[in-house]
């Protein structure tokens, strides 16, 4: 019976599903040892009122650099490790990370920078992400209210009544809560009604697309006012042209980010990126 089994599998197995078993396997084993090689870094990309075009945070992108293979794309190893349940600790990483940069830029003069990080719903249900959390904002003094964390839509459909607690104490810590990617994943209104979230993140495939197809556009607007009625704010990501920008702006979107604004910087960059543009705002007042 068992052996019959086998036999199936061997003629399923495909080369290229070999080949894509193997890189997952090789990428779950050099991620176990990415932490403590100090192979992990977050890179800040800055995102602007719509209207005042002023800095109003930076989201934190997790960046893995291997020693042998360079960097590794988050799309590429976060979903290996959610599999192999490493997202816990890099997560927890991500976490104390974040709040720890928010207290340098801080006490560098850098400024009082809000950052928002991303989170796996998989935290929210295996870890103890609250009390990660809350320990590392009481560890590096940082004001709640200045971390916002992301949850991709899609995950956070599956998300079971634990989850929905988790999301309740970790807004009872005073954090923002936003929807990253949203209009991609299942939503039903009640659901959104029923969890604390603050903000809605519009997926970069409908910014991409709305120029070129109006019922992208069309869903980009249903969208914000979605939001609005629901006392959300609205956020557009992926904004890479002018045009984006304005047609965002016109559909009362509240805050844009994207390459047209900057790329994600190292924290250092973006130290020197705020400068200029303090710089730039002081000569044209
Ligand atoms: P996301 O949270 O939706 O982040 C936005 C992604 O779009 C980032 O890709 C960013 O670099 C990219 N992006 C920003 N502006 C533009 C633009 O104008 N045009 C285009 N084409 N792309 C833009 P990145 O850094 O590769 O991250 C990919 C995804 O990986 C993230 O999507 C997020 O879902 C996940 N991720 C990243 N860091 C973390 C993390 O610390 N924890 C978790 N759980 N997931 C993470
Ligand atoms: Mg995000
Ligand atoms: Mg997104
Ligand atoms: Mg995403």
């Amino acid at each position: 019976q068992s052996k019959a089994g086998g036999r199936d599998m061997a003629r399923f197995f495909t080369p290229e599903m070999n080949e894509r078993a193997q890189t997952r396997l090789r990428i779950e084993s050099s991620l176990r040892h990415a932490i403590e090689r100090n192979e992990l870094s977050l890179h800040f990309q800055p995102r602007v009122d719509a209207q005042s075009s002023r800095l109003v945070g930076v989201e934190a992108l997790l960046r893995w650099q291997h020693p042998a293979w360079g960097a590794v794309s988050p799309a590429q190893f976060i979903p290996i490790a959610e599999d192999s349940g490493q997202i816990i600790a890099i997560g927890a990483w991500v976490i104390a990370r974040a709040c720890e940069q928010h207290a340098t830029w801080r006490r560098d003069g850098v400024g009082t920078v809000p950052v928002s990080l991303n989170m796996s719903v998989l935290q929210l249900r295996d870890g103890d992400v609250v009390e990660v959390l809350s320990e590392a904002l009481r560890m590096h003094d940082v004001n709640p209210s200045d971390i916002e964390i992301e949850l991709t839509e899609s995950n956070l459909m599956d998300a079971a009544e634990n989850s929905l607690s988790q999301l309740h104490a970790l807004k009872a810590l005073g954090v923002v809560l936003s929807i990253d990617d949203f209009g991609t994943g299942y939503s039903s209104l009640n659901y959104l009604n029923r969890f604390p979230i603050d903000k809605l993140k519009i997926d970069q495939s409908f910014v991409h697309r709305m120029l070129e197809d109006p019922t992208d556009l069309a869903i980009v607007r249903a969208i914000v006012g979605l939001g609005h009625t629901l006392g959300l704010q609205v956020v557009a990501e992926g904004v890479e042209t002018p045009l984006e920008a304005g047609t965002l702006k016109a559909a009362g979107c509240d805050e844009l980010q994207g390459y047209l604004i900057a790329k994600p910087m190292p924290p250092d960059e973006l130290a020197r990126w705020l400068a200029k543009r303090r710089e730039t705002a002081d000569d044209a007042a």
